[in-house]
């Protein structure tokens, strides 16, 4: 059967594969920010997210944490565990960067008492905004058992993650998550972990190892995923 796109986005390509069950996940160079008003390509970043996910992805099943990934079939593509995704992205952070600074004023950089989760409403036409616990419950967009579990495991992401990173001399910063339901029924990881979807800094400078880089315009943008695939890699 001929793939079929199922989903494109801003970064990735998804495509159906022979098995109704699985997905194929393809990282592009496509890099934007601001709700798509700046676009450009990163070099080499489609095969280095994938990497960088593939290696995250299987360090956190290490750990106990189900992830949709199922292998890396190519440099730049994942085959993955189809899923229903929940219309919520999970931010959590750890130091105050980007939208909480402008948002409530947090001075960048400043560490948070401990991590703290937010949860976004996944709608481009209204720019993906917070939501609360009451807004999820009242536009059920997931049940109250699902925030729960979901929450539960962005806090059991975050410390595997923060382990690992600190581990490399990174500052695990903020990044996204994204959940959804495999065809049993169970509460899976999907979507990326990489320099796209993270703030990474290094431990020793605070040098920013991100996207970041490009949506500030801080050159060196390729170089810093470069370092971040070492990193993970070492
Ligand atoms: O924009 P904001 O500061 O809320 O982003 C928090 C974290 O979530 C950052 O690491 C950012 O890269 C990530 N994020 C994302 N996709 C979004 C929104 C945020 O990967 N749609």
């Amino acid at each position: 059967m001929t793939p079929e796109v199922l989903y494109e986005g801003k970064a990735k390509i998804v495509y159906s594969t022979d098995d109704p069950a699985l997905v194929s996940q393809k990282f592009k160079d496509d890099a934007t920010a601001f709700d798509g008003k700046k676009k450009g390509q990163i070099a080499h970043k489609g095969v280095r997210n994938a990497a960088i996910s593939t290696r995250l992805f299987e360090l956190l099943e290490e750990n106990g944490v189900a992830t949709h990934l199922v292998k890396r079939t190519s440099e730049d593509t994942l085959l993955c565990k189809r899923l229903e995704m929940f219309p919520v992205e999970v931010v959590v952070r750890n130091y105050a960067a980007g939208s909480i600074c402008k948002r409530l004023g947090f001075e960048e950089g400043a560490k948070m008492k401990k991590p703290m989760l937010e949860f976004f409403l996944k709608d481009d036409s209204l720019g993906d905004p917070l939501i609360t616990d009451a807004h999820i419950e009242e536009l059920e967009l997931v049940t109250a058992p699902e925030r729960e579990q979901i929450g539960h495991l962005a806090l059991k992401v975050n410390e595997v993650l923060s382990v690992f990173f600190a581990a490399r001399k990174v500052i695990l910063v903020d990044y996204k998550l994204e959940f959804g339901k495999d065809v049993d029924g169970n509460i899976v990881l999907g979507d990326e972990i990489s320099p796209d979807t993270c703030r990474f800094w290094d431990a020793d400078t605070r040098e920013k190892l991100d996207k970041d880089r490009f949506r500030r315009d801080l050159g060196g943008v390729e170089e810093a995923y470069k370092e971040m695939l070492n990193r993970v890699e070492s």
